[in-house]
């Protein structure tokens, strides 16, 4: 049975790293926060081996998405290193990486491949130091005559219609669910980093619009709530504000899973 699955090990302004494989092959979105041995052993339990993974494919350059860490995972497992041209000039430097050291394949705007899966980056609107080009994905997997979706959405500020068409058809979402505007403004209304993060009523409205543009009936039926803010969000009751946010539009088919700042989520598997 042809299956994609999907576990978030590590989401948080600290570490991100997500795991999307099939039977055959198999990709790591960002990898950081998560240190050698912990890694191993998040993929020991999900039964995903080293060898599977066919590429780290890295969203933009913030120490929360790629770090010191990233280069050794890469380098003991031989994985390559997917990452833009201008983010890689930054984390290079940064980090002092000699080219020969890691495989490191630099992807454009345009869809890319990693064995059975297709890579289709997107932009997103994202700022702050080391930066670079900050990109979003969605992952196709292509099975006899059935498509499987994944999105991946983090680090954006806003969401606009482009990315909305995208992300239409995906089974599988992962969208960052940074803050709550009210308690972002009120704990800390001096403070620019919240603002290049996506907002909770954000995310509502683009879950809406993703599932009404959406032909599959199954488009979002697996929701990871990413890159959650400890100190500007509620993690208890985010579930349900959201849940609340799209049940308006009669959307109640979304099973909405909250991401970890140190441990891993479950495995979603799309079938
Ligand atoms: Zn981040
Ligand atoms: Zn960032």
């Amino acid at each position: 049975m042809a299956y994609l699955k999907v576990c978030v090990l590590r989401s948080s302004s600290s570490g991100n790293c997500t795991a999307i494989w099939t039977a055959k092959s198999g990709i790591l979105i960002d990898c950081a926060g998560i240190d050698l041995e912990e890694i191993e052993e998040d993929l020991r339990d999900i039964e995903l081996y080293p060898s599977q993974i066919n590429g780290i494919v890295i969203t933009h350059g913030h120490e929360d998405h790629i770090c010191k860490n990233t280069f050794k995972i890469a380098g003991r497992y031989d994985i390559p290193i997917y990452i833009h041209h201008d983010t890689y000039q930054i984390v290079k430097k940064r980090y002092r990486v000699k080219d020969h050291q890691f495989e490191i394949i630099h992807h454009t705007e345009r869809p890319f491949i990693i064995n059975e899966l297709k890579i289709m980056p997107f932009k997103t609107f994202h700022g702050g130091g080391y930066v670079g080009k900050p990109f979003g994905f969605c992952i196709e997997y292509k099975h006899e005559d059935s498509y499987r979706k994944v999105g991946f959405l983090t680090d954006t500020s806003k969401v606009i219609d482009s990315m909305i068409r995208m992300l239409h058809d995906c089974q599988c979402l992962i969208i960052e669910c940074n803050h709550d505007t009210e308690l972002a403004q009120e704990r800390s209304p001096n403070q620019s980093t919240w603002r290049e993060h996506l907002n909770n009523e954000a995310v509502a409205e683009a879950l809406i619009k993703i599932k009404n543009g959406s032909t599959d009936s199954l488009a979002l039926k697996h929701v990871f709530l990413a890159h959650i803010s400890e100190r500007h969000n509620e993690s208890g009751t985010l579930i349900n504000r959201i849940s609340d946010g799209i049940r308006k539009e009669n959307i109640t088919d979304c099973n909405l899973i909250l991401t970890h700042r140190a441990k891993r989520t479950q495995i979603k598997e799309i079938l």
